[in-house]
């Protein structure tokens, strides 16, 4: 089995991030990109480079306007007077249905929805080659392998169409699913970040032909906050392939795994050619995130129950942050899918 990583995406350093109204450090680091590949390697993963697959795959996912403010907004606000040196929103429009803002100051604020995605001289680039992973783990599949660990960083799955936040900037499991698309009527993406995946949701929330499922803490009072309740369900063609399955603060190893048996019910049922598992390791129960009580056992259970569905499936990283165990967790996530590694 392998996995996917280039250092391009070791050049994204944000300085401060908001949280809780403070300027703080913030915890989507390179460190854990460094720590992630040690493991994959450890476990006996082969790490190869992606190509640069242009901006085809990404376009599939995301509108040209986000993009070129992506690539070009670190430039045009340097030339802002007294600016700070990372991107950082200090202003919002309350809809989305309001004017699309010509200053870079408005459409900072327009395309991203927190302080959590400052956008550095760098930002454009570790997040092009973070998702030119996930496109390469993809085709890897599509050649025949029964899987691929995409280690994608920085994170996508809080990136919608056109909006960055939570440390994400380019939608890498989205990007992942709709390159399995080409060759799959249907394709499913089990997100088991610790926080709901809003960004994927809102890209497929009106498809059929890709079902998505976050287990994550109940937002009600944990990020994201306003998206990921049960009631949410999907539109129009959308309708009924979208599953929320919010867990109360805290849910450990056997609880979380009678939510994640329901989960795989909807997909098996669904029956896509190919899933993409949004890999957020943050429900450990010493992540510093502290939203759910998962055990280093626990992801090997998850896993192998996962393995067990028997669909050729890509792992694409999504969170999982500075702790002693990240690496463990991950070599426990890996394991199953690399005992039964079946080559292209
Ligand atoms: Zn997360």
């Amino acid at each position: 089995m392998k996995v996917i990583f280039s250092t391009e995406q070791l050049r994204h350093k944000p300085g401060k991030v908001l949280s809780s109204g403070a300027l703080v450090d913030g915890l989507e680091v390179p460190g854990r990109a460094t720590t992630l590949l040690q493991a994959a390697i450890a476990t006996g993963l082969t790490q190869e480079v992606p190509h640069n697959f242009g901006m085809e795959p990404i376009a599939a996912v995301h509108t040209a306007r986000y993009l070129s403010f992506l690539e070009n907004i670190h430039t045009r606000w340097m030339r802002i007077p007294g600016a700070s040196t990372d991107v950082r929103p200090n202003v919002h429009p309350h809809a989305i249905d309001c004017v699309y803002p010509a200053s870079a100051v408005g459409q900072v604020g327009f395309h991203v929805f927190d302080g959590a995605a400052p956008i550095t001289a760098d930002t454009w680039d570790s997040a092009r080659w973070s998702a030119f992973a996930a496109v390469h783990a993809a085709q890897e599949v599509l050649r025949g392998a029964s899987s691929c660990y995409a280690l994608a960083r920085p994170p996508g799955h809080h990136a919608t169409a056109e909006l960055a936040g939570g440390f994400c900037y380019l939608n890498n499991s989205a990007i992942a699913a709709m390159q399995l698309r080409s060759a799959h009527e249907r394709v499913a993406i089990l997100d088991v970040d610790v926080h709901h995946g809003n960004g994927t949701q809102s890209i497929f929330y009106e498809r059929g032909d890709v079902l998505t499922v976050s287990l994550h803490a109940d937002p009600v009072r944990f990020y994201p906050f306003f998206w990921g309740a049960a009631d949410e369900q999907g539109k129009r063609d959308g309708l009924g392939f979208n599953l929320n399955l919010p867990l109360t603060r805290g849910t450990a190893d056997d609880e979380y795994l009678l939510a994640l048996d329901e989960a795989l019910a909807k997909i098996d049922a669904f029956d896509p050619g190919a899933i993409v598992i949004a890999l957020g390791l943050d429900a450990f129960a010493g992540d510093p995130f502290a939203g759910l009580g998962l055990t280093t056992a626990g992801f090997g259970r998850v896993a192998k129950r996962i393995e067990a569905l028997q669909r050729p499936t890509v792992l694409v990283q999504e969170g999982g942050y500075p702790c002693a165990q990240l690496g463990d967790n991950l070599a426990a996530f890996l394991a199953p899918f690399h005992s039964n590694f079946r080559s292209s």
